[in-house]
């Protein structure tokens, strides 16, 4: 599925992330920046030891914060480790923190004058949010910071999902969140 938002194509589909040739990829990183399994893993291995060395420099990031690497060996110059929160029932700030992760990485591209980046479903593996609330809240901050930046850099901002089933969570929350745009 392929919406325009103001300057920027906003695009769903399924893949592994690690594969796109956007200027960055986003990783749904941990605190610590050290590396773990899920999408964390697969960047990793994919994008060899210079990401990690890069990761132990910069020492940590905040729950809800992004910081940038170089992409390694990856097709994409840059990775954004962005860390999401660890869903514990919702009424701990998991919402305000997984949009604040999108935003992060946003204004991160932003900054680094990026013109596409790939996202992954942050915090819906391991840290178990469930997907539907996550994948509407993922696509509201994207398309908030869309319309509020008429200046951004971004002309593509790919979401990338592992499996069909959350591809088709993502195109129905955006389908959803279209008809309420224009009611
Ligand atoms: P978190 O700890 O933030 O929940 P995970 O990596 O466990 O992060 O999961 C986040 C999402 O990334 C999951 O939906 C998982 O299916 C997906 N994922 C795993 N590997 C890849 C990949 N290579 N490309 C894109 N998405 C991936």
């Amino acid at each position: 599925m392929e919406v325009q938002i103001g300057k920027c194509r906003l695009i769903i589909k399924q893949g592994d992330i690690t594969e796109e040739d956007t200027d960055a990829i986003v990783n749904a990183a941990n605190s610590r920046l050290a590396g773990g399994g899920g999408v964390d893993g697969a960047i990793h291995r994919a994008g060899g030891p210079k990401i990690a060395e890069e990761c132990r420099k910069i020492g940590g990031c905040p729950t809800g914060k992004a910081v940038i690497t170089s992409g390694g060996n990856l097709p994409a110059s840059y990775v954004i480790h962005a860390v999401g929160p660890i869903y514990r029932g919702g009424k701990n700030n998991e919402a305000e923190l997984l949009r604040s992760a999108y935003i992060s990485s946003l204004e991160l591209a932003d900054k680094h004058n990026l013109r596409s980046v790939a996202f992954p479903s942050i915090s819906t593996g391991a840290y178990g949010y469930p997907i539907k609330e996550a994948s509407r809240i993922a696509l509201q901050a994207i398309i908030d910071y869309c319309k509020s930046h008429p200046q951004i850099t971004l002309e593509e901002i790919r979401f990338v999902l592992f499996t069909p089933q959350d591809k088709e969570v993502y195109v129905q929350s955006l389908k959803e969140l279209m008809e309420n745009l224009s009611d």
